[in-house]
């Protein structure tokens, strides 16, 4: 089975659909860096598209109605939105999942500190990165400063033009012939990533010169005055902050030909904006459609916003309470009676490192959306698998709706593999399968996609949602 080209498929009118919807993408990606951000902007367009919150919707305590959309936030950092079809609940959803955080740096609890003149925020990198691609190049900071009194300060420093960046130091080449000679694990450490953010010393106007000069870490009070003047906070604020580090700049389209884009986090907004769209786009479902959109993919789903959490079992033991039906095993019967795409992504074939793949069972950029039957390590472990019954049931759902698909391992056997939320949700007994679109060097502070690729596997995901169960 030869790879087919997305691009040569579409019609102009599609390929104009194509450059609009790409562009609302890298809108997306720009203005969602960080978890709680993607969820700001998913409330908006959700609510633009007529979603109400379920805590609104809980309190007139009428059951749901067919074609009623309904949308719930889970600690400012997961969202899933529902369009109730005409079924019932207990026939089971036709789901996406994705998730919304990406791997980045976290500044610590404790983090200012001054060293020779130069303050730096400690952090201490999130998901797996390879650290060395985070030294040198312009840094962002984006989250949340929570006070004691409860306010939440928002900020995002890096992104206008006229912001200052961050930044972490690299050693110069021509003093780092002992650093070349490391691993490339070993040539940038973990504790070595900490954010340069300021070099000048605090001047107390009017203040006699050994006075200032006395004071300890000037550069550090420095940079303490501005965080308290710009944003009112104290040192001990960093206790209760999100604040995560990631590269500064907008998503950019990549190429001469423009058909590709280059961005932070696309792994796994990629795959986020897609089955929202496709979510949003969809209308009247015989199935009730379901887009679940989670944090801490990166760390293993852990956590109350992760997908591990019982927020969503909970949130659909709601819905049936409010439809008058509640039980546990009718809570059970939905979700065993449910089928997913694991909306992710995989690895695109790198012609570069042709050793990493099997290019038989590898995804390629521009040939579509991604099925991955399994994925996990060595000999599959960790993995979800899914069935040839719910794969084959895909393939017709979406050779009539004339998407292009193809189905790809992780690399190599034996090279490395990696994992989704797919076998966490597998565990309710419902019909899951990866299928996203393919990125190539992914977890890299840019990563790349083919605007084909995103756009195809919008289109798939439409299909899913409106298909009617096997
Ligand atoms: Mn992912
Ligand atoms: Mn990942």
């Amino acid at each position: 089975m030869e790879p087919k080209n997305v691009w040569e498929s579409y019609s102009a009118s599609q390929l104009k659909e194509l450059e609009v919807f790409s562009k609302d993408y890298r809108d997306f990606l720009d203005n969602g860096k960080t978890e709680r951000e993607c969820v700001n902007v998913i409330v908006n367009m959700a609510e633009k598209s007529g979603y109400v919150e379920l805590e609104e919707r809980l309190k007139k305590n009428k059951p749901l109605k067919k074609g009623e959309k309904i949308y719930c936030v889970n600690m400012n950092k997961a969202i899933m939105l529902f369009n109730i079809g005409s079924e019932p609940l207990e026939k089971g959803m036709n789901l996406l999942g994705a998730h919304i955080d990406s791997p980045r740096m976290d500044i610590k609890g404790n983090p200012l500190y001054e060293d020779s003149s130069i303050a730096y925020l400690d952090t201490h990198y999130y998901g797996g990165v390879k650290k060395y691609q985070w030294v040198a190049t312009p840094l962002s900071i984006h989250g949340v400063v929570v006070k004691k009194d409860g306010t939440t300060i928002e900020m995002a420093v890096g992104e206008e033009d006229d912001d200052p960046v961050f930044f972490v130091s690299d050693l110069l080449i021509h003093l780092a012939g002992e650093q070349m000679e490391k691993k490339a694990s070993k040539v940038i450490e973990g504790e070595a990533l900490d954010i340069i953010v300021g070099n000048k010393p605090l001047v107390v106007k009017g203040a006699k010169k050994d006075e200032a000069k006395a004071s300890k870490d000037p550069v550090k009070q420095a940079v303490l005055k501005i965080l308290k003047d710009d944003y009112d906070m104290d040192e001990e604020d960093f206790l209760s902050a999100e604040l995560e580090v990631v590269p500064a700049g907008k998503a950019r389209e990549a190429g001469f030909d423009r058909s590709m884009i280059l961005a932070y986090g696309q792994d796994d907004r990629v795959c986020a904006f897609s089955s929202l769209y496709a979510m949003l786009q969809v209308k009247d479902v015989k199935r009730t459609s379901c887009c679940i959109l989670v944090d801490k993919e990166e760390i293993g789903s852990v956590g109350a916003t992760g997908m591990t959490s019982n927020y969503f079992e909970n949130v659909i033991a709601e819905m049936f309470n409010l439809n008058g039906n509640y039980s546990d095993l009718l809570v059970r019967r939905c979700l065993a009676n449910s089928t997913m795409l694991s909306s992710d992504v995989n690895a695109a074939y790198d012609p570069s490192y042709p050793s990493a793949f099997e290019k038989k069972n590898t995804s390629f950029m521009g040939s579509g959306m991604v099925f991955s039957k399994f994925t996990g390590s060595r000999g599959k472990s960790g993995s979800n698998d899914a069935n040839a019954e719910f794969i084959a049931f895909l393939r017709k759902i979406l050779d009539d709706a004339k998407v292009i698909y193809q189905f790809a391992e992780l690399g190599r056997v034996d090279v490395g593999g990696g994992g989704t939320i797919a076998y966490i949700m597998a565990k309710y007994g419902m019909n899951v399968i990866d299928a996203g679109v393919a990125v190539l060097n992914m977890h890299a502070p840019y990563e790349a996609t083919s605007k084909a690729d995103v756009y195809e596997t919008m289109r798939g995901y439409v299909a899913f949602l409106n298909s009617e169960g096997m």
